[in-house]
């Protein structure tokens, strides 16, 4: 972030533009929303120009600029055709600390010009930091459509009303549910539709409400926030983000959707790694009924969905045990995000009838199942946690009678950047990680390959398998050959 956005106070302070034609008459139009003292100096000033002077009361100085000019300005603009005429103003202002913007030329600026939705009071600003004034645009246009016109109104109500809820409402939880019941219920939508009546009541109602309510009741959701890609966790996880009053994040949560919560949200890190410090299970639950009986609307953010491998139920059990309402909002889990970034169907019709999820994690006694059942033909699965333990589970399988061909395709922090992906056999898969350096997360899937599929394999997906002319004893990473073809 090269450039900063921040809200500048130019009420009564003077803007300075030097020029008085087409580039000027633009930026005017914008300035002119504001109440700067607004001051043109130009030898040559548009009948246009003229115009708004007389709507707005701008200063107009018929003359060509002099370094003097910028003296007690709080901002200068050089809208000038010219490049010379710019250049003098920027001489100008060079050595002082007066922001400086010369129209289309971000290089000679101190400061550029965002795109701008005005629903005043409520402004948004959009920069792509000169790099794509086109986004910029298409962010604007969206906006344009998705915020009514009169949204402004309702900022602009919110303004008046805040001392009022201020006074009535003392608890800050229950003030602030106060704010978002109103923002989001019927008095939103009856100050858009202009129906005071309508929206009068039901402020009453609201606020009588909240000066009679008790403190209000916390909850806990459980929040599946998906393999890691931000574009990939539901609406309604994201609209849970944004109510939060706390945030309790395991590791596996990419921290780019931390983006959707509250900035003022309080976050606390329960991530577990593999071996490092991580906070015990019963912490974790006891944290989550502490903060709910504070009053806070909890999010427990997971990896993925809360019930695959995720210990939902222990927290949910000793959530409820405290009296305290719990919900579930599901993700996607690794397994299917996976599947999909690789184009690997997880059922085929006639051949692949049954798709199970597996824990390869030793400590949850993944060797106690029955892999007998899940070596069969017909059967495919995946293999969560099952990176280190991979030596182990193909041994396992093997001895159920599983098929050494057995095609097996491992990704690796799917749907992220560092995403990878190896395709090879049962018979070579502890050889496979070996060589490829695959350290987790992944998800192994046995069973599942794109030929059955009638679909070719992904151009960017290693394929791993032993040379055949070696002997089998020399099964080792060295006698491994990788390649990236077909
Ligand atoms: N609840 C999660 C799983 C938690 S167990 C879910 O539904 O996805 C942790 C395991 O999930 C990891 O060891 C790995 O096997 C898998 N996993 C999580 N994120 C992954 C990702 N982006 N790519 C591959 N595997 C992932």
């Amino acid at each position: 972030m090269r450039y900063f956005p921040i809200f500048v106070d130019w009420d009564g302070r003077v803007v300075l533009i030097a020029d008085g034609g087409e580039k000027a008459l633009q930026k005017l139009r914008l300035l002119t929303k504001t109440a700067a003292r607004i001051k043109v100096v130009a030898e040559d000033i548009s009948a246009d120009i003229e115009a708004l002077a007389n709507e707005h009361a701008l200063v107009l100085q018929h003359r060509r600029f002099e370094p003097a000019d910028i003296e007690g300005a709080a901002v200068v603009f050089a809208a000038n055709d010219t490049e010379a005429a710019d250049e003098e103003v920027a001489v100008a202002v060079r050595g002082t600390n007066i922001p400086f913007n010369m129209v289309d030329a971000p290089r000679e600026s101190t400061f550029i010009m965002p795109a701008i939705v005005d629903r005043d009071p409520v402004v948004v600003a959009i920069g792509t930091e000169g790099a794509a004034p086109i986004l910029a645009r298409e962010i604007k246009a969206r906006l344009e459509a998705w915020l009514p016109a009169a949204f402004g109104r309702i900022a602009e109500r919110a303004m008046t009303l805040r001392r009022r809820l201020q006074e009535t409402v003392a608890d800050p939880v229950l003030r602030r549910r106060t704010w978002e019941s109103l923002l989001q219920g019927r008095w939103r939508a009856a100050v858009l539709a202009g129906d005071e009546a309508v929206a009068g009541q039901e402020l009453e109602r609201q606020l009588t409400a909240a000066a009679e309510g008790a403190a209000p009741a916390g909850s806990v959701s459980l929040i599946g926030c998906g393999p890691g890609e931000p574009d990939l966790i539901t609406l309604k996880a994201q609209q849970r983000l944004q109510e939060a009053d706390v945030l309790v994040v395991d590791r596996l949560v990419n921290p780019e959707i931390l983006e959707y919560a509250r900035r003022d949200a309080i976050r606390i890190d329960v991530g577990k790694t593999p071996a490092g410090p991580s906070a015990k299970q019963d912490e974790i639950n006891q944290i989550l009924v502490r903060e709910a009986l504070k009053g806070h609307r909890v999010a427990r953010l997971k990896g993925g969905d809360a019930f695959i491998f995720g210990r939902a139920a222990e927290e949910m059990a000793a959530v409820r045990a405290a009296g305290v309402p719990v919900e579930v909002v599901p993700g996607i889990t690794a397994a299917h995000a996976c599947a999909a970034s690789v184009g690997l169907p997880l059922t085929l019709r006639r051949q692949v009838r049954q798709f199970s999820v597996i824990t390869g994690a030793s400590a949850d006694a993944a060797f106690d199942l029955d892999w007998s059942a899940v070596g069969k033909s017909g059967q495919a699965f995946a293999i969560y946690m099952g990176v280190r333990e991979a030596p182990r589970l193909q041994e396992r399988l093997l001895a159920e009678g599983a098929v050494s061909e057995t095609s097996v395709v491992i990704v690796e922090n799917g749907t992220l950047a560092s995403q990878r992906s190896v395709a090879t056999t049962l018979a070579d898969l502890p050889d496979a990680i070996a060589a490829t350096g695959i350290k987790g997360p992944a998800i192994i899937f046995v069973g599942l390959d794109w030929d059955s599929a009638g679909l070719s394999r992904p151009g960017d997906v290693q394929v791993f398998q032993r040379e055949m002319s070696r002997a089998p004893s020399t099964g080792s990473a060295e006698a491994a050959r990788l390649n990236n073809g077909h």
